[in-house]
């Protein structure tokens, strides 16, 4: 691993301002992304700022909203009584996601931000890969391809987002706040994220330097059904080849709010509007159901490793919403 200089953030705006201030900075939170990067050669940053003393941590209540301070670890925040009660396809995405000792280290700002499983991306031997620099191909859409992308992925990049937990609350419309230099901005989940084009380096919003402070979680209201159902080669320790988060309000027995994300499939966290509009005042059963996974798995961009992905999808989707309803 190249040297680098490390500094330990005593307060918000000292690590905004020195991150802001030098264009070689990252943050680390609980380095389980960050530090393997390095170690392989894909991040050489000139310096780390530390963040995990910034009190950031722990997940509050105010009225219908959730707030969750971004070092608070996968493991807390499935701990959490009400992410328990008002949120279960939220638990299960984080308790799906990783081992518990990762959990423990690995934070809830760092989840949203970590970078793609490709392993083109993360082998610096491999000279084609748009992400890590633009311009110079992508080796995946001719390589082995197994855990890529079908939706918002073309010629230039089809990398998964890998985060379980984003697929729940691109779901639930999170928000997340963010401090920069010139102050605190908050970020609906669904317009922090960006789909690759000819861009793939540029993944989300974030100017350079802006800390993710907190997330903000809407409670879906009481009696709203949800589930997370991940699909992938071993049952634990792996990432998704497919995932579906949905939360479905049910009311005389057609559903009357439907909230659906799919993830495994989406160079981001895939927000499945397509879906939902089939699925408010349906009612519940096969048919609806197929309905929506038909909806929403429209215009896929396979390769030949990812081709399986486009049936896998919908019927992870169709089962999700049969274990809500059932
Ligand atoms: P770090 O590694 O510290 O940081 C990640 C990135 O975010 C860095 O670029 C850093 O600069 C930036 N950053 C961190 N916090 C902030 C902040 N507050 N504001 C701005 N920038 C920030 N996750 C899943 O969802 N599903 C899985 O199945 C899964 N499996 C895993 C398997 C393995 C083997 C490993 C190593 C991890 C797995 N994870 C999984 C966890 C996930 O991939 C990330 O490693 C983890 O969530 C990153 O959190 P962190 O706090 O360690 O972030
Ligand atoms: Fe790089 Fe994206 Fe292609 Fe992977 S899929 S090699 S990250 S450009």
């Amino acid at each position: 691993m190249r040297e680098f200089e490390y500094v330990r953030a005593a307060e918000v705006g000292q690590a905004v301002a020195t991150v802001t201030g030098d264009p070689r900075a990252s943050y680390l939170a609980g380095g389980t992304t960050q530090l393997d990067l390095m170690k392989d050669g894909v991040l050489e940053p000139d310096m780390l700022v530390d963040i995990t003393r910034l009190p950031l941590s722990g997940v509050s209540r105010d009225g219908d909203t959730l707030r969750v301070g971004a070092l608070t670890t996968m493991e807390e925040l499935a701990a959490d009584a009400t992410v328990a009660e008002r949120l279960p396809f939220v638990r299960e995405a984080l308790l799906l996601g990783a081992s518990v000792q990762l959990r423990n280290m690995a934070t809830i700002g760092g989840n949203l931000l970590q970078r793609t499983r490709c392993r083109y991306f993360r082998d610096p031997a491999v000279p084609a890969c748009n992400k890590r620099r633009r311009g110079t191909g992508c080796a995946a859409v001719t390589g082995a391809a197994r855990m890529h992308a079908i939706l918002g992925a073309d010629e230039h990049c089809i990398a998964v987002h890998a985060s379980d937990l984003a697929v729940p609350l691109v779901a639930l419309d999170a928000i997340v706040r963010v401090r920069g230099a010139g102050g605190e901005r908050s970020v609906p989940l669904t317009d922090f994220y960006l789909v690759p084009g000819d861009t793939p380096d540029v993944e989300n919003v974030l100017a350079h330097g802006e800390l993710i402070v907190a997330v903000d979680i809407p409670l879906p209201p009481r009696g709203t059904r949800s589930s997370y159902l991940k699909v992938r080669d071993r049952a634990s320790y792996e990432f998704a080849l497919t995932s579906a988060g949905v939360a479905i309000t049910f009311d005389d027995g057609v559903i009357r709010e439907a909230r659906v994300a799919l993830g495994g499939v989406g160079t981001v966290p895939w927000r499945a509007r397509e879906a939902e509009e089939v699925l408010r005042g349906a009612p519940p059963g096969q048919a609806t159901f197929r309905a929506a996974a038909e909806a929403t798995v429209r215009d896929p961009y396979t390769v030949p490793g990812t081709a399986f992905k486009v049936e896998l999808a919908k019927r992870t989707l169709v089962r999700a919403l049969r274990t809500v309803a059932s």
